[in-house]
């Protein structure tokens, strides 16, 4: 049950295809990639003296040594503890700390920045600089063949982004990860060996899992040199390599079909864009339709059961014919096939078709818990049922439409107010490029409506015009009390709005009456 088992099989099955590259440039073939992951894991296992289940952390950006070092790691039957690259060192600290890691790698400037923090670690028995002479050490151990690991065993913590609060470990086992395999072939894309998987997000988050499939059927993968987005660059690699698969944050596939409109970029060499981690607005997912093909498909999922709670698949969103199209592409799809979802009321009670509640999950995709927190997974795990926190509600056919997260939600003179109906409606202005709708402690209402808004370059974009707007399309107590013209919103890594941010924004200003 090792995943490390897909690369031990395409290292046999498919020795001479190329497996990685760099930007253009070829690194190696299955056999080499095998052959180094099993060279890691003998330095892992022998000259570092890591027994399974200890833990590894990779605090790295967006290189090539990242599938290795996955590989590596989990041929040693170890843990793979990936950092964001855009957390401060001392919040990696916190993460090496919290898991436990015995060995660290790290890029050189996040590896320079750590060095001094690892003085106060005393688990930690290595820290490795990844790029540097000092790294050739690892391709120095004897291979190791990969090590037996039982289904239920750990492969990845999974540190959530701690909006509230401290980031949680969230333990992934090889079974989790296998039946994310699998429903990846059954509700997402149908990967081939001439496909290959660009990594244009970060590698330590969705984008990471979506190597998978492509070791599996021996396909290609490729990381880009840039280590932000540069929707330039993705264009030209796609048209480089073609058949890319691509996982992309919703505000990366913004970005992409913008360029692609600008430049008349030939987006033919995508095969699948695969988006999901935050919400995909109505008219963004249609501009890029429009530009890009039929090239898309949504998953929604959460690190609790990762990219696998529903999808809405390349069909549905072609299916310009039916009825209720533009309600699909505006949800996230049906449950996928390996788990079961439900939405329900606070006491526990199913909700019928059109009522919002929260989105629990149960199915081999659910993490085995919080690491080292049993509180916070009693909370999330409740009867075997994962409590998404997502608010939404199904439709007929069972698509699903997502609201917000319970805590995103404002709750102004007792009425429940999604963020994300308001924010639809004022994407449709043509002058606004970016909206975030959040709730402001209020006196007497409890909280009120306020919008960030980031204008199109060179676009004016008055209060009275997004008012009259709202006034069109939604009910008068839903409209933003306030509009606050900005340059631009806050977002995390992972491309997401940090609306924690804004919050705090609005709390640093005197209350409203
Ligand atoms: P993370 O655990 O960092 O991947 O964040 C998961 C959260 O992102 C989910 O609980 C949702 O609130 C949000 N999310 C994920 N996928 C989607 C999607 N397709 N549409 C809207 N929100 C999403």
């Amino acid at each position: 049950m090792n995943l490390a088992q897909l690369l031990v099989r395409a290292a046999r099955l498919f020795p001479d295809r190329p497996a990685l590259f760099h930007g253009e440039d070829l690194i190696c073939d299955y056999r080499q990639l095998g052959e180094r992951a099993a060279r890691i894991a003998g330095y892992l296992a022998r000259d570092c003296g890591l027994e399974p289940g200890e833990r590894v952390a990779l605090f790295m950006g967006n290189v090539p040594e990242y599938l290795e070092l996955f590989y590596g790691i989990w041929y040693a039957g170890l843990v793979a503890v990936p950092i964001n690259a855009k957390l401060h060192p001392r919040e990696a600290q916190y993460i090496i700390e919290d898991a436990g890691a015995a060995v660290v790698f790290a890029t050189p400037d996040l590896a320079c920045a750590l060095q001094p923090l690892t003085a106060q670690m005393p688990a930690v028995r290595q820290l490795l600089c990844v790029g540097n002479a000092d790294y050739e050490q690892v391709y120095g151990g004897r291979p190791l063949a990969a090590r037996d690991r039982l289904a239920d065993d750990l492969a990845w913590l999974f540190y959530t982004s701690g909006t509230t609060g401290r980031p949680k470990g969230v333990m992934l086992t090889h079974r989790n990860l296998r039946t994310m395999l699998a429903c990846h072939f059954t509700d997402v894309a149908d990967s081939a060996p001439e496909d290959c998987a660009l990594y244009a997000a970060p590698i330590s988050h969705g984008a990471g899992m979506g190597n998978f499939p492509h070791m599996l059927v021996g396909g290609r993968h490729v990381v880009a040199r840039s280590s932000n987005f540069d929707p330039a660059e993705i264009v030209r690699l796609a048209a480089v390599h073609r058949n890319v698969f691509m996982f992309a944050a919703p505000t990366m596939v913004k970005r992409l079909a913008e360029h692609v409109e600008a430049s008349g970029a030939d987006p033919s060499g995508f095969k699948t864009v695969l988006y999901g981690g935050g919400p995909m607005y109505l008219e963004d997912i249609r501009h890029a339709l429009r530009v890009m093909g039929n090239r898309f498909v949504q998953i929604y999922g959460q690190g609790e059961t990762p990219m696998t709670i529903t999808a809405l698949s390349r069909r549905q969103l072609a299916d310009h014919r039916h009825p209720r199209y533009l309600e699909r592409i505006a949800s996230v799809g049906v449950a996928q096939s390996m788990v079961e979802v439900r939405v329900t009321a606070e006491d526990g009670r199913d909700l019928p078709e059109g009522e919002v509640g929260e989105i629990l999950v149960r199915g081999d995709t659910v993490m085995q818990g919080y690491w080292n927190n049993p509180e916070a997974t009693d909370k999330a795990i409740r009867n075997g049922w994962l409590y998404t926190g997502d608010m939404g509600c199904f439709d007929a056919d069972g698509f699903l439409t997502l609201k917000d997260r319970s805590k995103d939600m404002i709750i102004s003179g007792g009425s429940n107010i999604y963020p994300r109906e308001i924010e639809e409606v004022l994407l449709l202005h043509p002058g606004v490029h970016e909206v975030s709708v959040v709730g402001r402690k209020h006196v007497d209402w409890g909280e009120e409506v306020v919008a960030f808004v980031v204008a199109r370059p060179g676009a004016s974009v008055s209060a009275a015009e997004l008012d009259a707007l709202c006034l069109d399309h939604i009910a008068r107590f839903k409209r933003p009390k306030h509009y606050r013209v900005i340059e631009a919103l806050p977002k995390s890594n992972y491309g997401k709005v940090l609306k924690t941010r804004l919050r705090e924004m609005l709390d640093q200003e005197a209350p409203a009456t």
